[in-house]
């Protein structure tokens, strides 16, 4: 079953949760100048999106999200990087295209970095491979992402981000982000991990979120609840991060508060943000 489109959805409260850990993990593993780096994106989706297509003009999701932080004269620093990296996609000022997650990556990465990007929409891989061009750093894979993990790790670099942005569109997708996050810090104890999940059905999430803090790994998690917890529906989103950069937390301390005052309403949860032993 592919249903899932995620230009349906680009730029909502999400996206700017998990790009904007995805921007500050990139950042600060790029300082090391001069050493190799690869990015692995399990679940890449289509590369950027048109906020004025069918698909994103359907709900118009960004305007609950990115929107929001557009013309905002007062963001925390980390932040304003985050809002940068969208304008650049924008050099009209307008907000009319948004990066996905390979886009903000090979925006970020330098000449000899490498990217390694799976999806499995034909269409969305089809727009991928479209969008990755010639750039001789982009490896564009039609194939399953979860599967292919066991076979691309550890990366010849020693050092990488596994970014893994689920539909959850199946169930099983909460056990089989555990089993892939299991087997690859197996396989890569020190690569660097973010995976995104959906606040929606609590007795799913809160399984696979015990399994993952029981792993004998560093972690942050953090939360954006946006809307009262409810039954139905996606209520907010958390990443879980594997070996955090040692600025994260405090990053993200910083930005929470804020997003939470511009994007939650008054009634949702608070936002989370847990390390090891919290
Ligand atoms: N990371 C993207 C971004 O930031 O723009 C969005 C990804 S979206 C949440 C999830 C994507 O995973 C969809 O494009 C879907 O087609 C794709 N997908 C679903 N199951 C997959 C699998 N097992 N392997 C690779 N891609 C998959």
């Amino acid at each position: 079953m592919l249903s899932y489109r995620h230009a349906f959805h680009a730029g909502n409260h999400a996206d700017v949760l998990k790009h904007l850990v995805e921007i500050l993990v990139l950042e600060y593993l790029v300082q090391k100048a001069g050493k190799p780096l690869r990015y692995i994106d399990t679940h890449a989706g289509p590369g950027t999106y048109d906020l004025g297509s069918s698909f994103a003009s359907k709900n118009r999701e960004f305007d609950t999200g990115i929107s929001r932080l557009w013309e905002r004269s007062d963001l925390p620093r980390p932040l304003v990087n985050y809002v940068d990296h969208v304008r650049a996609l924008n050099p009209g000022g307008e907000l009319q295209h948004y990066p996905g997650s390979p886009a903000l990556a090979a925006k970020i990465l330098h000449a000899g970095h490498r990217l390694q990007l799976f999806e499995l929409h034909p269409d969305d891989a089809g727009r991928l491979q479209r969008w990755a061009g010639r750039d001789p750093r982009i490896k564009v894979r039609h194939s399953d992402g979860f599967a292919a993990l066991k076979a691309v790790l550890p990366p010849v670099e020693k050092r990488a981000l596994v970014m893994i942005d689920p539909p959850y569109e199946v169930k099983t997708d909460y056990d089989t982000a555990v089993d892939a996050l299991q087997l690859a810090s197996r396989k890569f104890a020190t690569g660097v991990y973010v995976l995104w999940y959906p606040l929606l059905n609590r007795g799913l999430v809160s399984a696979m979120l015990s399994k993952l803090r029981a792993m004998s790994v560093k972690h942050l998690l953090a939360e954006l609840p946006v809307m009262p917890a409810a039954e139905q529906g996606m209520y907010g989103s958390g990443v879980f991060v594997i070996n955090p950069p040692w600025l994260l937390q405090q990053q993200l301390q910083e930005c929470l508060p804020y997003l939470q005052d511009v994007l939650a309403s008054p009634d949702a949860e608070r936002f989370r943000l847990l390390a090891n032993g919290d």
